[in-house]
């Protein structure tokens, strides 16, 4: 089995899932006491949010970069990075591995495409519903996307920010999400993907009228995957 280098804490709320999945995954296929072999680096959120909001996509990608090779001097195979948003940085990381990076995007694609899906909706931070690095990968992967218009990209944005990464669960969030994803049905979305590493933890899929790809979910079995892979 390969070791998976895992940088979280964006936020570690969304961590602790990965954590879970990839090892309830390896114990499905191995049985017994088995159990995923993981490196985990935390990055401290506040500095992360920090660039983020001050356009300072260079410094995070300093940071990143660093755990990354840390990650991989303490003997990870694999990358994984347990945030969409933060996907915006691979270019400048990945001249600096020698390890692959498992992006979320295409796990994400690929999950749709064995679907049958052709044109999904995308919620996630509005750096990832804005912004091209995660959505053209998306189109390159062959899914068209569908994003909330202006005022609900503000609400799914700052749900994320400021209830999500905290740990806060809101029935009114809920709802609000709910009928986010209900116009971006009629928008001809044929599934929604939970382009933000909390927002499973929030919608269900009892939740949504569309059926529901949780990223979080994706991304770990596919990390799970490549770890057992020969
Ligand atoms: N975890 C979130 C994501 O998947 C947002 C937090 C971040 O900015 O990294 O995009």
């Amino acid at each position: 089995m390969k070791t998976l280098g895992l940088i979280g804490g964006m936020s570690w709320e969304s961590t602790i899932p990965y954590y879970r999945i990839i090892n309830e995954a390896v114990k499905e296929r191995l049985g017994g006491l088995h159990s995923a072999r993981i490196i985990l680096y935390s990055v401290e959120f506040a500095e992360i949010e920090a660039c983020q909001v001050s356009g300072d996509w260079a410094r995070s990608a300093e940071i990143l970069s660093e755990a990354a090779v840390k990650l991989q001097q303490a003997g990870a195979d694999y990358i994984v990075i347990c945030t969409n948003t933060m996907h915006k940085v691979v270019p400048e990381m990945l001249p600096k591995l020698q390890i692959p990076i498992i992006h979320i995007a295409d796990a994400t694609a690929a999950a749709l495409k064995k679907q049958g899906m052709k044109k999904a909706a995308l919620l996630g931070t509005k750096y990832t519903m804005t912004q091209d690095f995660y959505k053209q990968r998306l189109v390159d992967n062959g899914i068209e996307v569908v994003v909330p218009e202006a005022g609900d990209i503000e609400i799914v944005n700052d749900v994320i920010y400021n209830e999500l990464c905290r740990g806060e669960i809101r029935e009114e969030s809920r709802r609000q999400y709910a009928e986010i994803i209900s116009k971006l049905k009629e928008a001809g979305a044929e599934g929604v993907i939970l382009g933000c590493t909390e927002i499973g933890l929030l919608v269900r899929a009892e939740d949504s009228v569309l059926p529901v790809f949780d990223t979080t979910v994706i991304h770990a079995a596919r990390a799970a995957e490549m770890a057992l892979e020969d």
